[in-house]
């Protein structure tokens, strides 16, 4: 089994309309939405939800008001200002404690310097995670709560599903929509990896991204092709974007047309290679191609090092 990573370095490059694509062409795959702060192939691929599991990615404090005695101790310590205190109802003492869940970043210091041992710690519900059926095969997402966080943990959740479902439904690939940006979800993302492909554009922006995250795969030593996505909008900084590739020793596996034709098949909840058999449709399934002659190279190892 190989796993294909497509991550963007930054969002609306064209990253998941290419993923979407991939998935309609790929015959034995395992889909894992990695972008679990604001998934979207859902909205391509329709899945029907089989399994959904609540995820807990730390744990969060709470006081246990008939052991409190309402020193503020813990307001004093905690550097979020999750405690909070209010006037107690008439005939109890003067305060009431409260920790804010929101806040609380479960550290564990309030707990440690509460005198009564008033202050308990139970697993927080950071969000959900679901195994669906799609038209192109099982699919394994997530749902990351709002203005949570651990994201890290959940990709690595999804992929450790995703590689499951494959090994159990004998499919030989797992096709991972990658976090954006370049910080812990999308090392999640990438770590381990057969292969990554950088979807990029012809913006300054879009080779600023690719520089960043073109750095992280080399450090985590995961072989890296590039895609330049709309490069028709630029063909100068398309041209500078292949010099940087070629002195970076990365190959371009593709480049992809603008066309509008992208956005109508997002809006009839397509893939660009179901809804046109033409134009940017050639583009992606020769892209489709090189990617997976990269892949079902012998020099690409599990490590995704090249040899
Ligand atoms: S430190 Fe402990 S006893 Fe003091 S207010 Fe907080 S929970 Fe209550
Ligand atoms: S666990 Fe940490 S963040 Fe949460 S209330 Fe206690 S001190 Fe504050």
């Amino acid at each position: 089994m190989k796993e294909l990573v497509i991550i963007s370095g930054k969002g609306g490059t064209g990253k998941t309309s290419i993923v979407a694509a991939f998935a309609t062409l790929a015959e034995n795959a395992v889909l894992a939405d990695c972008d679990v702060d604001a998934a979207d192939l859902h909205l391509v691929l329709d899945p029907t939800i089989v399994k959904r599991e609540t995820f807990s990615g730390g744990s969060q404090a709470r006081i246990m008001p008939e052991r409190c005695t309402a020193c503020g101790k813990c307001a004093e310590v905690c550097r979020f200002d999750a405690v909070s205190s209010r006037e107690a109802d008439e005939g109890q003492r003067e305060k009431a404690y409260r920790i804010d869940p929101i806040a609380c970043e479960g550290c564990g210091v309030c707990a440690w310097f509460c005198p009564e041992e008033a202050i308990e710690f139970a697993p927080a519900i950071n969000g959900e995670w679901f195994v669906s059926e799609t038209r192109a095969g099982p699919m394994v997402h997530a749902k990351l709560g709002i203005a949570e966080e651990n994201s890290g943990k959940l990709v690595s959740l999804v992929r450790e599903r995703a590689r499951e479902t494959a090994k159990s439904r004998a499919r030989d690939l797992v096709l991972i929509d990658g976090s954006p940006g370049i910080g812990c979800p999308v090392i999640a993302s990438i770590t381990g990896a057969d292969l990554a492909l950088v979807v990029t554009e012809p913006t300054l922006s879009g080779r600023h991204d690719l520089e960043r995250v073109s750095d992280l795969t080399r450090h985590f030593r995961v072989e890296t092709l590039i895609c330049i996505n709309k490069w028709d909008i630029n063909e100068n900084l398309t041209l500078n974007i292949e010099a940087l590739a070629r002195r970076r020793g990365l190959k371009v596996a593709g480049r992809v047309r603008y066309d509008r034709a992208i956005t109508e098949a997002q809006i009839r909840m397509q893939s660009i290679t179901e809804y046109a058999t033409d134009g940017v449709t050639a583009d992606v399934r020769q892209l489709w191609a090189n990617v997976l002659e990269t892949l079902r190279s012998p020099n690409v190892t599990a490590t995704g090092t090249t040899n």
